[in-house]
């Protein structure tokens, strides 16, 4: 195989064979971003990702899963999905799940029966990045799409049968948008009703954007604290069914994970505990408290 730039996966997809469909993010303007800063975004040619596949046969005796990076690989043409599909069955019989980052405008290209036959070609999980429920929020972080959009591209991947994991960024509404941020997120989930949802914090990195706005003062983070408080407001106004939670990633400041609803009074009291007894909490963090 061949790697061209940093490569990035979600956490559940860490033990699989990474197959880069496309160089960078055909997008690539989120403000707090800075995973494809450094490339140019092209779609990779069949053939090189059908070598690809050849390569990494001829060096792992046994793969389970297979994820297609970079950013939004469902930008591909359904044609191309489908011999990269038909590549992946034909010389790995005993993958179960192929895994693919999603953007909402590439989802909504395709219909529900494309969506069905990739599915079907075993196009297991799709990703899919909601950052905010927020339209401002949305609209300051240039994410580029309305949360109409979002829900109308998520709720296409669940009734293709294509299973969907959402993230959702504690912090992105700052000071200012918290409630909002955690409201509207809550909103947008509960019309999605995605089989994963994960929360990760945001985490400012030199050469965004935001990283400017926070310097210059624009932009007010979250005090830990804050975001727990955020965290708490989302989850009281969740109201999804049989969705595995996740707030568990290097960037949280506390470790949660549970199945919504049936454990959500559990993660609210875990919440109101951090609250009052904050010794869960990363020790740096608690010095900020
Ligand atoms: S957050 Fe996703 S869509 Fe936005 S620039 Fe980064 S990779 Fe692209």
């Amino acid at each position: 195989m061949r790697y061209e730039g940093s490569v990035f996966r979600p956490p559940s997809e860490a033990y699989s064979l990474i197959i880069q469909a496309t160089i960078g993010c055909s997008h690539n303007k989120c403000t707090f971003c800075s995973m494809y800063k450094d490339k140019k975004f092209r779609i990779r040619d069949i053939k090189e990702i059908e070598e690809d596949l050849e390569m990494a046969r001829n060096y792992y005796s046994h793969v389970k899963r297979i994820f297609l990076a970079d950013g939004n690989a469902l930008v591909l043409k359904t044609e191309n999905l489908e011999k990269i599909l038909l590549k992946i069955k034909e010389l790995f019989p005993e993958c179960e799940r192929v895994g693919i980052y999603s953007a909402p405008k590439d989802i909504l290209r395709k219909s529900v029966e494309e969506l069905k036959h990739l599915k079907k070609l075993g196009l297991g999980i799709a990703y899919l990045g909601v950052e905010s429920g927020s339209d401002e929020i949305l609209e300051h972080i240039q994410k580029g799409v309305t949360s109409e959009e979002i829900i109308q591209a998520g709720k296409r991947i669940v009734s293709s049968g294509i299973n969907l994991s959402v993230t959702l960024i504690s912090g992105l509404g700052g000071k200012e948008k918290w409630l909002k941020h955690a409201k509207e997120s809550a909103r947008i989930i509960n019309e999605i009703n995605p089989h994963y949802l994960g929360l990760l914090t945001l985490l400012i990195q030199p050469g965004t954007k935001i990283y400017d706005e926070v310097k210059n003062g624009e932009f007010k983070l979250l005090t830990p604290k804050e975001v727990v408080l955020e965290t708490k407001e989302l989850i009281e106004n969740l109201n999804v069914e049989n969705c595995i939670f996740r707030s568990n990633h290097a960037s949280n400041y506390v470790a949660l994970a549970g199945t919504l609803p049936n454990d959500k009074k559990h993660l609210l009291k875990q919440l109101s505990s951090m609250l009052e007894y904050p010794y869960g909490m990363k020790d740096e963090m608690l010095r900020r408290l």
